[in-house]
């Protein structure tokens, strides 16, 4: 190109006077604009790409249905290009990383620890979602290249591949190339037919290419087992568990004997009631469910539990509950008071920072990892949702870190080990809430704040009077 100004101020190269640089005259002299905007993302690296964004942003639809299904379509192809971009540099920059540090003689045994943490933060993700996407790039990237082209060509889309690389990779490299051949040499027949057909076309492949591959299945079946529990609302769990095929066979067996049992005798319960009742008894030996003996750390402000506010209080590691049901809990079982111990715990007014648990003297005297734990209530690595089960020293103790609140964050296993990457930093900033500030090993900062309890500003909302609510819509 002679020049790259426009000529006519408006910034768009579409209304660019000079006949030699409009955007017609580029097209007519063969011009590829994937070419010239290779060149321009080049030049330009993460400051083109997020042009690029901001471009995709201020582009206007147009109101024809072919064109916009059409449109649809091209930003499907955009997403897998990409898709298979972001693999190939996540790959990139294990390899550099890997190889500056071999080459300094730090960390040689496992020199790409700490990438899968600095990928997931790169893509607002957690910890273990960024391990994952490196994993998965390494497949897509060292052993299915049709794969990775299909998806840089948009004949398959990000999901296809994350399928794609999910059934192969247990199997050899070797058998994964030849699957990854065979699904390009029968595309018409793999894809555009939904995702269970191709996992089973996947599957088929692979029990004839390697059978024994099944039999590490079983085993990983048995050796991943477990049972997790979540809250869905401030009032119920979900409890989801993976087991193998045989013990999932004999739950069901024994829970519909039961069901049976409770049914031919009258019992006026639902199926899925008997059910629950009966896994919470097995587990339990508490037959009772109105007198539960429980402890229950309840974070609340002064005003919610004496003046009747309506500001929610904090069960850690479940969740919010109503200020109703808070002073319930508090209140305890009147026929049993002892059952129930509620830990009332104090934030500062204004910034909800939790300041002290009952005493200081409590807090020092071995509370100091319930006191983290109450404060953080996840993993303190920004995106990470996991529980904590560290209690991490913010500096390290190798460099001099304290063992206070102060220097003190939850973590969960993983996020407490990616910090001991070489050059990985983290140092705590003083402010309103407790605030860790993370830079990793490339330099990127990252900040984490303590989640806000009861008694953050943000809470104080008053419910709508329902004679001010405006009138309902016929
Ligand atoms: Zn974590």
């Amino acid at each position: 190109m002679a020049a790259t100004s426009s000529s006519s101020g408006s910034g768009s190269i579409l209304d660019v006077a000079d006949e030699e640089l409009s955007y017609g005259a580029l097209l007519g002299r063969g011009l590829d604009m994937g070419v010239l905007m290779a060149e321009y993302l080049v030049r330009t690296g993460p400051d083109g790409v997020r042009a690029m964004a901001r471009a995709v942003n201020l582009a206007t639809a147009q109101d024809d249905d072919f064109e916009l299904v059409e449109t649809l379509g091209a930003y499907e192809h955009l997403k897998s290009a990409v898709g298979a971009k972001q693999s190939e540099l996540a790959c990139t920059l294990g390899d550099v990383v890997a190889a500056d540090r071999i080459g300094r003689g730090v960390r040689v045994k496992n020199p790409q620890w700490g990438v899968g943490a600095e990928v997931g933060l790169a893509l607002h993700a957690s910890q273990r979602s960024g391990t994952r996407f490196l994993n998965r790039a390494r497949i897509l990237t060292e052993d299915l290249p049709c794969t990775r082209q299909g998806l840089r060509e948009g004949t398959i889309n990000s999901e296809e591949a994350k399928l794609i690389v999910r059934e192969v990779r247990r199997l050899k490299p070797v058998n994964r190339r030849d699957i990854d051949r065979m699904l390009f040499c029968e595309t018409h027949t793999c894809f555009g037919q939904g995702g269970a057909k191709l996992r089973e076309m996947i599957r088929q492949w692979a029990l004839i290419l390697e059978p024994e591959a099944e039999v590490d299945l079983e085993e990983r079946a048995m050796r991943e087992r477990h049972v997790e529990v979540f809250q869905v609302d401030p009032c119920r769990v979900r409890i989801t568990g993976m087991f193998p095929l045989e013990y999932g066979a004999a739950l069901c067996q024994v829970m519909a004997r039961e069901i049976g049992r409770a049914q031919a005798a009258g019992d006026p319960r639902t199926q899925g009631q008997i059910a629950a009742d009966f896994f919470f008894e097995s587990l339990t030996g508490i037959g009772d469910h109105t007198n539960i003996p429980v402890e229950v750390s309840l974070v609340m402000t002064d005003r919610t539990l004496y003046q009747g506010h309506p500001e929610p209080a904090v069960i850690p590691g479940y969740g919010y509950i109503s200020a109703a049901r808070a002073r319930e809990l508090f209140a305890g079982n009147p026929d049993n008071p002892l059952d129930s111990w509620v830990r009332r715990l104090y934030t500062a007014p204004g910034t909800g920072d939790l300041v002290a648990m009952d005493s200081k003297a409590r807090l020092f005297s071995g509370g100091l990892k319930r006191f983290i734990t109450l404060r953080d209530r996840y993993c303190r690595t920004p995106y990470c949702n996991g529980k904590i089960e560290h209690l991490d020293h913010v500096v390290q103790v190798s460099r001099g870190g304290p063992s206070t609140a102060e220097n003190a964050g939850g973590r969960c296993r993983r996020c407490n080990a990616a910090k001991e990457a070489p050059d990985w930093e983290e140092h705590t900033v003083p402010g309103d809430r407790h605030t860790i500030r993370i830079t990793t090993s490339s330099g990127h900062p990252y900040t984490s704040t303590a989640p806000p309890l009861p008694g953050t500003r943000q809470y104080n909302v008053r419910p709508i009077n329902p004679a001010d609510r405006p009138p309902r819509r016929e």
